[in-house]
């Protein structure tokens, strides 16, 4: 029965986005290379958190709520009292993740700003000169209505 909770704890851990990978390798997200702010989980794994973002917490639905204790560990917050303010997990974020429909603005807007660097790295590697051409704006950019429903 050890194994089958440990496949529990791996399928949660991957739901969550909680499959960093361990020290010593480096706290780089393995879809996008940036590094980030990595954690121990209560569950033998590790987890990704995003940077220098802590939105409030009663703003981030249950499940996407993180916080980080005293110990250092991070806890998938779930009921009880709210910290006043929370993290939010790389993955639901990240760059080459797809964009987060579902989710509060405060992850669609860091989910712009990792995707524009994104574009950005992009264009570095595939246009290496040019200064000359200005590449404002570009033909490619796709308006979306950012609206949220409600
Ligand atoms: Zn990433």
């Amino acid at each position: 029965m050890v194994e089958a909770e440990a496949e529990t704890d791996h399928e949660q851990a991957q739901g969550e986005g909680a499959d960093a990978p361990a020290p010593p390798a480096p706290p780089v997200c393995q879809a996008c290379g940036r590094e980030q702010d990595r954690f121990p989980t209560g569950y033998r794994h590790w987890i990704l958190l995003e940077p220098r973002i802590d939105p409030a917490a009663h703003g981030i639905p249950e499940g996407q709520r993180w916080v980080v204790g005293g110990d250092g560990m991070a806890v998938n917050w779930v009921g009880g009292r709210l910290p006043p303010t929370c993290r939010i997990a790389h993955r639901p974020v990240c760059g080459r993740s797809p964009r987060p429909e579902h989710l509060p603005r405060i992850f669609l807007a860091v989910w712009e700003l990792n995707a524009s660097y994104e574009r950005r790295i992009y264009q570095q590697d595939a246009l290496p000169f040019t200064s000359e051409a200005e590449t404002s704006g570009g033909p490619g950019t796709q308006s979306s209505p950012a609206r949220d429903p409600g």
